[in-house]
């Protein structure tokens, strides 16, 4: 099969769907990689190390979706401004399409890949279940983000983080308090607990004790529900008495916190909003928040997404696409759940897909005219009243 790997046309988007390293996994398949030229250079991938692995150079963005079997890509579908026209009407008809494409921001998208059969999979759709972990792309990018929003906390706060005894005296570590233990959060607090800092952290999940205590921070205990996950391991929206009472619990401790990081999110809602503006009052003037759950609503009531606010000494952050900052290995991690899903969807070039399997179902949004992924498959008959 040709494999096209496009140029991301997002404005700041670095990342690539296919890094040089992994051509030679798809060639030795007998699979054809052709790479739009510049596609890897926000990832600081030259055009000669993709030639050099095995991959054909093209020049012309139209020509390589006519010719590409299959395009892999990050963003979703966008208007390209250099071909002049949406990036789904550059899609040969028939053929595939793997990325992270947002089908329920993207209504209309879906409907142009339905006209044209395309046999579209969303990377962010794949189960999140045991034996597709190695294709996971949203936990591979949780811990890009996770580790990022640390490291912008350290660079922002005007203290150390660690704990330092020196000749000018003793300095206490910083305090961070991360808000949400999933993956972003677990690895926050991974990477706050390497510099140094002392770290405490919630997570209304029962498992997550556990966790957080393996990595050496200290849990915040608090009565919870007894119903607070999915079958799948998510958080369920709480109610707003818990998270009431969760507020008064983190307020309390709110005095002697230098950083927060939250990434507090509930699947397919708004974020729990766990700062209010009572609370941001609390802590002490140069305190840092780095909200992960900013493009969700924000899990502080005074996050704006993509802006920086300062509010009474205290500097929100609400970054957006923490991932595109680390663009070498966010690219590594991401090509490597693409290319393990591609593998997965074409056990051989001849075989159709196998719908009965989870993970082909799951992810897949639409093929041969028709939407699979049940979830997609509801939205659009709410939309369309059908
Ligand atoms: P997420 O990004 O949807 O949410 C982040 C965290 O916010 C979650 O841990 C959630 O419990 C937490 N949260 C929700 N409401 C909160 C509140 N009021 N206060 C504080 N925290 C709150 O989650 P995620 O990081 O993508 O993953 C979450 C779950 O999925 C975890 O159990 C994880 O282990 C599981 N998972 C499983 C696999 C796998 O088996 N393949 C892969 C990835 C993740």
């Amino acid at each position: 099969m040709k494999i096209g790997i496009p140029k991301e046309i997002v404005e700041g988007e670095t990342r690539v769907a296919l890094i040089p390293s992994l051509v030679p996994t798809l060639t030795k398949l007998e699979h054809d990689v052709m790479v739009e030229i510049g596609a890897g250079a926000g990832a600081s991938f030259s055009d000669a190390e993709y030639e050099a692995a095995g991959a054909t150079l093209i020049d012309d963005v139209v020509e390589l979706y006519q010719r590409a079997d299959v395009i892999f890509k990050v963003r979703p579908l966008d208007w390209h401004p250099k071909a002049n026209r949406s990036e789904v009407d550059l899609l040969r008809e028939g053929s595939v399409l793997i990325g992270f494409l947002a089908p329920l921001s993207h209504m209309e998208t879906i409907a142009k890949l339905l006209d044209k059969k395309i046999s579209a999979f969303a990377m962010e759709l794949i189960p999140r279940i045991t034996r597709a972990q190695s294709m996971d792309a949203l936990s591979s990018m949780a811990t890009v983000t996770g580790y990022k929003a640390v490291l912008m906390a350290a660079d922002h706060l005007g203290k150390f983080f660690p704990l330092l005894m020196t000749a000018a005296g003793t300095i206490p570590p910083a305090t961070v308090l991360v808000l949400g233990a999933g993956v972003a959060g677990l690895q926050a607090i991974a990477t706050a607990k390497r510099l140094g800092a002392k770290v405490e952290a919630f997570d209304p999940r029962p498992a997550v004790k556990e966790q957080v205590q393996s990595l050496g921070a200290q849990f915040i205990e608090m009565e919870v529900p007894e119903d607070v996950e999915t079958a799948g391991g998510y958080a369920k929206e709480q109610s707003e008495a818990f998270l009431q009472k969760e507020r008064e619990v983190i307020s309390q401790r709110l005095p002697k916190v230098d950083v927060i990081i939250t990434t507090a999110q509930v699947f397919g809602k708004r974020a729990p909003v766990l700062i209010t503006e009572e609370m941001v009052n609390l802590l002490r003037p140069g305190s840092i928040i780095v909200d992960l759950a900013a493009e969700q609503g924000g899990n502080c009531a005074l996050t704006k997404p993509n802006e920086i606010i300062e509010h009474q000494g205290v500097t929100i952050f609400g970054p957006v696409n923490l991932a595109a900052t680390i663009p070498v290995h966010a690219s590594q991690m991401y090509a490597k759940n693409v290319v393990n899903l591609f593998r997965h969807l074409f056990p051989s070039p001849e075989k159709s897909f196998d719908f009965e399997d989870e993970i082909t179902r799951g992810a897949c949004v639409t093929h041969n005219g028709e939407i699979i992924n049940d979830m997609v498959k509801e939205a659009m008959k709410v939309r369309t009243g059908g």
